[in-house]
Parts: structure tokens; C-alpha cells; sequence
């Protein structure tokens, strides 16, 4: 479609004032062109009844490489569960980055940007920064400089299983790398060793901690439910804290606790791949409607995966409801129920309320398409 008006809607996007705001949108050429309290004209209509409408959702922690450990094709992990833009977090190197950006990136509907990994390999096997050999900082260097329109930033993975005997030197060596290109780092945190404490102690602003609210040992809380001074310090220097739900790195125990000390997450993101996409962790909505349901607030809950990420990583365009920005949109309802739902290590809360996809529109060029979701 070339033009057309989303109708009846209501539009949730805080940054550009919008809470729950009845509006019309007015789209032409694959970008938003109006947003008034009612527009009328003879154009095709894509009815928002009863659904809120948020910009197009935007997902920094998948693995949509399928070549890679765990990947899946991009268009499953982005519009096909209802997030128009997705950020895959280390699959890919040094070594295979242009394999991905070929075969992948450039063929499929959802955008797709990249946290490279510093580990040359990527995550072809898992344990890719066993050995300070597999971090090649010349090919890291130039693979960034050839692709600064695609990779947003690094990404290292700070667990026991991934880094062996290593512990916290690469670590120390993605944080310099980070500092030295200007890109900001994502850290999957995971199992002792290194120790998170240390791990903390390398970040800078805008460097991003991934599973922050992992119910392992060694977390952001202390024995008695507190925060560790470390992720306090941090976050005052500019860390930020994500979700990354994931297969075994989100607890609702310790969310929950976060929340009560006043640690609230800065960003929301799934961790989606082959292990967890038809469960626990299913779509970026789904995640959503269980920190709704822990006190996040709904329009807080969509700044974090909307605007904040696209104002982070520089996606000019994206995450707002503005006129000249990209006309993607999610459509969603939310609506009451009594359901139980599981997180990463088997303890569930009851929703009372979710969100349902309903529409996903995504834009590239002058074209817009609709994507109906069977809920
Ligand atoms: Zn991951």
C-alpha cells in the first residue's frame, strides 16, 4: 500500500506525548505523513478498534543467523511475531558477518541490525571466547568501519561456559574495543566465573548488561533482596539494564525484587531463538505483558522497546510516532485474563491483563504492508 489511514486506534508512543491518545495516522510512501485527532479521506482504512497502537516494536537481543548456534530466520523472530525491527546479539563475527549480511540481512522483510561479536567466530559453537586468539581486533576494526550502517554495536558473552579458563580478560579486552570504536557493548551475564561485580566494573556509559535479572547465583541482588552496589554505580555512570529473557536468564522472583528496590529495567528485549521461541519466551509482546503484569507500566513497557532502543543505537526513523518517521506500527489489544505463564527457571505469576497481536505494519521504501496475526 502506498497510502492509507490506521483509524479508531490508540496511539502509545510517550516520547511523542501520545498515552493511550485517540488519533488518526495518516501514511504515504512508507512514512507516518499526519497524526491528527481525526482524519478523513478516501483512502484505504486499517481499522484499530479496541487495540493500542505503539510504533513498530523493536527487539535488541535475538539470534536471527541460522548458520549460527540456536539462529532462526529473521522474518520468524521479527513481523512474523509482531516486531518490525530486530537486532541480532552476537551470532555473527568478524569471520561470518558478510555471509550473514548477505544471505540474510539483505533478503528478508524485517530490519535486521548487528551487535558484532568480538569473538571473531561468532556464535558458530559456543565457548567463542575460550581462547584470547579467537578476538581479532584488526578484522573487528574493519569489519565496523565497512558496515557502519548495520552493526550498531558489539556484543561478548561474560559466562563461565563461554569465556573457560579465560575469566574476565576477554571481557576487558571487548570493553576497550567498545571504548576505542565508539560502539556501544551488550554483555550476556550468566554463570560465576567472572563474577558479575567485576564484570560491572568494566562498563561505561551506554554499554548495555543483557539478562540483568537472571535468577542465578551471583546476581544484581544481594542476599538480603538489594541491589549490589556495582549495578547501582553502573547504572549512575550510564550502563543500561535489559531484559534478554532467554531460555534460562529471566526470573520474575528477581524482577519483581529489582522493582520493590526501585531497579527498574532501561530496556526490554527476548533473547528468541530455536530453544525458546514456541516457549516461555514466544514474542516481544509476551514478555511485555509479564512486566505489565510485575508493575511496569504500559507505556514505560513500550518506550523501552520502541523509542529507547532506536534513540540508543541511532536507528534514525525508527521507534516513534512522528510525522516523517517510518510507518511501522503494531496494533495490539489489552485485554483481561487469568493466566498462568512461566519464566526461564519454572516460576510462573497469573496475568491479569495481556497483550494480544493483532497487526503489524512494516514499511521499507515507499511501500507499506499489513501482517494479520491468528490470535
Ligand atoms: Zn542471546
Amino acid at each position: 500500500m502506498k497510502a492509507f489511514l490506521i483509524k479508531n486506534g490508540l496511539l502509545v508512543s510517550p516520547a511523542n506525548g501520545y498515552r493511550r491518545t485517540k488519533k488518526d495516522v495518516l501514511v504515504r510512501d512508507g512514512k507516518i505523513a499526519r497524526v491528527e485527532d481525526e482524519i478523513n479521506e478516501d483512502l484505504p482504512v486499517v481499522d484499530a478498534s479496541g487495540c493500542i497502537v505503539t510504533p513498530g516494536l523493536i527487539d535488541i537481543h535475538t539470534h536471527c543467523y541460522p548458520k549460527a548456534f540456536l539462529g532462526l530466520e529473521p522474518d520468524v523472530l521479527g513481523i512474523q511475531r509482531g516486531t518490525t525491527t530486530i537486532l541480532d546479539a552476537g551470532s555473527s563475527g568478524a569471520d561470518t558477518y558478510e555471509d550473514f549480511r548477505t544471505n540474510y540481512i539483505d533478503k528478508c522483510k524485517t530490519k535486521v541490525f548487528t551487535l558484532l561479536n568480538v569473538s571473531r567466530e561468532g556464535l558458530l559453537v559456543g565457548h567463542e571466547l575460550d581462547s584470547m586468539e579467537k578476538i581479532d581486533v584488526d578484522a573487528l576494526k574493519e569489519t565496523l568501519e565497512k558496515y557502519p550502517d548495520n552493526i550498531v554495536g558489539l556484543k561478548a558473552r561474560a559466562s563461565a561456559s563461554v569465556v573457560g579458563q579465560m575469566g574476565l580478560k576477554p571481557i576487558e579486552l571487548a570493553a576497550k574495543l567498545a571504548a576505542e570504536t565508539g560502539k556501544p557493548l551488550m554483555v550476556h551475564v550468566g554463570n560465576y566465573p567472572p563474577a558479575l561485580t567485576e564484570v560491572l566494573k568494566l562498563l561505561g556509559k551506554n554499554d548495555i548488561v543483557t539478562h540483568a535479572y537472571h535468577g542465578k547465583k551471583g546476581g544484581i541482588l544481594t542476599e538480603e533482596g538489594g541491589i549490589i552496589p556495582e549495578a547501582t554505580e553502573a547504572r549512575k555512570r550510564g550502563v543500561l539494564f535489559d531484559i534478554g529473557h532467554g531460555v534460562a536468564s529471566f526470573s520474575l522472583r528477581v524482577f519483581e525484587k529489582a522493582m520493590a528496590a526501585g531497579f527498574d529495567c532501561d530496556l526490554i528485549s527476548t533473547d528468541l531463538h530455536v530453544e525458546n521461541y514456541e516457549g516461555p519466551v514466544y514474542n516481544l509482546a509476551a514478555v511485555l505483558s509479564k512486566l505489565i503484569n510485575c508493575g511496569e507500566t504500559l507505556e514505560n513497557a513500550i518506550h523501552k522497546c520502541t523509542c529507547a532502543p532506536a534513540r540508543h543505537y541511532g536507528l534514525d526513523g525508527l521507534g516513534e510516532i512522528k510525522e516523517g518517521y517510518v510507518a511501522d506500527f503494531n496494533l495490539m489489544e489489552l485485554v483481561p485474563c487469568e493466566e498462568i505463564v512461566e519464566d526461564s527457571i519454572g516460576d510462573t505469576i497469573t496475568l491479569k491483563e495481556k497483550l494480544v497481536l493483532k497487526k503489524t505494519i512494516y514499511s521499507r521504501g515507499d511501500e507499506s504492508e499489513v501482517f494479520e496475526h491468528n490470535s
